[in-house]
């Protein structure tokens, strides 16, 4: 578990290519100046951690494209102490960005494997979320709720109706939508049965399935 000089150098020219391609929150990006991205890859990956691309990272899934972790954080409008839940934790990167910004972070991952290995690496690196949950993140996390917001990592085919009523009036639900493309969609809860939908452009995520496996 090495971080050098080289990936730190590596992680701000990762920090320019987000800039440049619009990110402009500064937690947001001084938060991806800090991770090492490098950690949370298989070694065979280690030369591609700090290109602005997506990864394998087993149990056919992949950690998600920088660009698109900081466009997500930036949707959600972080504040510190703010009860985060987030569906997906795969490799964990997301949800060590949200605990740079200071997030009380609530994760949910439903493949086994993925579940294990990130919920014991993730505190050895000084990430500790508030719970890491084996389940299908479609019911969202019900003992829990309310929350600031809610995160979706993997390409929901609908939007899960749980996942709105678990938002606290003023809450935001950033969720990709859509089969093989998805839109990625803004949710704010105006009222108990009111919400207001943004939505800006075309991503590309592995699925969200139902059931934990
Ligand atoms: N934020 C992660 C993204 C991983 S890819 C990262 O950057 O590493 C999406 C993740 O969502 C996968 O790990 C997948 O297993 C998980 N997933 C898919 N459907 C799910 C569901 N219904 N509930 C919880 N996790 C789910």
């Amino acid at each position: 578990m090495k971080d050098t000089f080289k990936h730190k150098g590596l992680r701000q020219k990762l920090v320019n290519v987000l800039k440049d391609k619009g990110i402009t929150d500064i937690n947001v990006l001084n938060a991806i100046g800090k991770i090492p991205r490098h950690l949370f890859m298989d070694s065979g990956f280690l030369d591609h951690a700090y290109q602005d691309k997506a990864f394998p990272i087993g149990a056919d899934q992949t950690i998600s494209q920088p660009y698109t972790v900081a466009f997500q954080s930036e949707l959600l409008q972080v504040k510190r102490e703010d009860k985060i839940l987030e569906i997906g934790t795969g490799s964990g990167y997301q949800t060590a960005v949200l605990c740079e910004l200071g997030a009380k972070v609530y994760s949910i991952e439903r493949q086994q494997e993925l579940f294990k290995k990130t919920s014991k690496f993730l505190p050895k690196l000084g990430y500790r979320a508030r719970k890491f949950v084996f389940g299908d993140g479609y019911k969202g996390m019900v003992d829990e709720a309310p929350f600031d917001s809610v995160i979706v990592t993997a390409g929901a085919p609908f939007v899960p109706k749980p996942l709105l009523g678990q938002l606290k009036i003023g809450g935001r639900l950033v969720i990709p939508v859509g089969d093989n493309v998805q839109i990625m969609t803004l949710f704010i809860r105006k009222g108990s049965k009111e919400f207001e939908k943004h939505e800006f452009g075309e991503f590309r995520f592995v699925p969200l399935l139902e059931n934990k496996n």
